[in-house]
């Protein structure tokens, strides 16, 4: 049948438009490398590489109850955490979600949503309890808020840049830490902010807790990030505080940014052009705009919706649905990959229900593939982040463990595989020895109060 050619036809361009070749990925790894060079040895750079003031790894004996908040794109969560030592530990968590409107408004505003959920989340779970919390005591709190931002000390950290589709107002360039204490405040809060940490360094700390072999974690959500422990003589940028140059402090890279402005070194099609331009920041985070969890069911969309414009899908139905940007989501990418049916009856489901579409077999079949190129490309792209930690930090000769979490990494079905594919493509059999794994639920959490004991350390 004549669709059927067509639709073969079609995938074929798209198959050379979205895959990347061993050669390419190794030329992306060795400016990758170079990139994060830089931004340990100059300030201002595209990959900033941000000093955490995370010094080293956990004993596993730090013990106690602490508060943990994390603004991560998609949900506002909070916990309650019981560290019992000897690296076991008790979480009782909410999750919350968080309105369009909300990343956009004011950020004092979005700051006293925070403050609000965390004041509900200790009434119903310390406050009424008699005896919890005594007259005057307060609880320590973390806050994982996974933006970047320079910081100076751990409970300091001045936003450099809103990501992940963040916009809110009078933020960025002010210390959110400080702006978090005053929603604290005007809610009466027994709480006391004492660090501000990334989810990435969160996961690299509770990972290495889990598995001491771990040298790297990822975030692979709404966004995509990495972190990982660097020798101080080795971060030439802050040589001038005169730290302990044997010591080894956390690096959050904030790789998203990598490739942004110049567009020198990552494959780019048109479809992650019209990402980029009408995206709230066009131009930055090119990199994680072309992996993390929000962008890729838009790059799908947008090429079906080129097709649509060809008059090659959906002749004589209505496609209006389709036609909103963002409408999506990446999780589709990940059920249609998983259909197990011949007829792909997820796929017949996801059209009819959230688009009112018919599809043919054939498209179906295009689509799942599709998907495939996207989400394939994703996780190569990121095995070459991977790879430039590895190498640079030498850890190939032993190997590693890389700590992931998010979404992707957890849910799109294929996707650390093909992540583990990709660091065999760059570094032969090698590759075999850097694994990657997912910590525990919420592994993140688990930093905030290990940086917190550090800090009570450090004096
Ligand atoms: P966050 O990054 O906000 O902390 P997550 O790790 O849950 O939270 O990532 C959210 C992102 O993951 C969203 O962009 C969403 O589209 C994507 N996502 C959610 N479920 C899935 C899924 N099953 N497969 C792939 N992506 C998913």
């Amino acid at each position: 049948h004549a669709t059927k050619k067509t639709m073969a036809d079609h995938l074929r361009k798209y198959e050379s438009l979205f895959t990347l070749t061993p050669q390419r990925m190794r030329m992306i790894v060795e400016a990758f490398t170079e990139t994060l060079e830089l931004g340990l040895n100059k300030t201002n750079q595209i990959v900033p590489m941000i000093p955490t003031y995370v010094f080293g790894w956990p004993s596993g004996k730090e013990t106690g109850d602490f508060l943990a908040l994390d603004l991560g794109g998609t949900n506002l969560r909070v916990c309650l955490v019981t560290l019992q030592g000897e690296g076991k530990f008790e979480i009782t968590q909410t999750k919350y979600r968080l309105t369009e409107e909300q990343k956009q408004e004011d950020g004092q505003k979005l700051f006293d949503f925070c403050a609000e959920c965390l004041k509900t989340f200790v009434e119903t779970n310390i406050g009424e309890g008699p005896g919890q919390l005594k007259p005057g005591q307060s609880l320590p709190l973390g806050f994982t808020f996974s933006y970047p931002c320079s910081q100076e000390r751990i409970d300091h950290g001045e936003l450099i840049r809103w990501t992940k589709g963040f916009g809110a107002t009078n933020t960025e360039g002010r210390d959110v830490a400080e702006m978090f204490k005053k929603s604290l405040e005007k809610y009466e809060l027994p709480i006391q902010l004492t660090a501000l940490i990334n989810d990435t360094t969160g996961t690299l700390i509770a990972s290495h807790y889990v598995n001491p072999r771990t040298k790297i974690a990822v975030i692979f959500g709404t966004g995509c990030n990495a972190a990982y422990m660097e020798h101080v003589k080795d971060i030439g940028k802050i040589e001038h505080l005169g730290i302990d140059p044997g010591a080894e402090m956390a690096i959050n890279c904030e790789w998203g940014a990598f490739d942004s402005f110049e567009h020198e070194h990552l494959p780019r099609t048109k479809y992650d052009a019209v990402v980029d331009d009408t995206s709230n920041k066009p131009g930055e985070q090119a990199f994680e705009k072309l992996i993390s969890g929000r962008y890729l069911g838009e790059i799908l969309r947008l090429v079906i919706c080129e097709l649509i414009d060809e008059g090659v899908l959906f002749l004589g139905q209505n496609t209006y649905k389709l036609e909103k940007p963002y409408c999506f989501d990446t999780a589709f990418l990940s059920l249609m990959e998983s259909d197990p049916t011949d007829e792909l009856l997820m796929i017949i489901g996801i059209f009819t229900h959230f688009f009112a579409l018919e599809t043919t077999l054939a498209e179906r079949q295009f689509f799942r593939a599709l998907a495939m190129l996207i989400g394939r490309r994703a996780a190569r792209l990121s095995a070459c982040g991977i790879a430039a930690i590895v190498s640079k930090q030498g850890y190939l000769e032993e190997g590693c463990s890389v700590g992931a979490d998010g979404s992707l990494y957890n849910k799109y079905p294929g996707f650390a595989d093909r992540v583990h594919e990709g660091l065999q493509d760059i570094f032969g059999d090698k590759g075999r020895y850097v694994r990657h794994y997912c910590p525990a639920p919420s592994a993140n959490l688990v930093l905030i109060f290990i940086s917190y004991d550090k800090k009570q350390k450090r004096r």
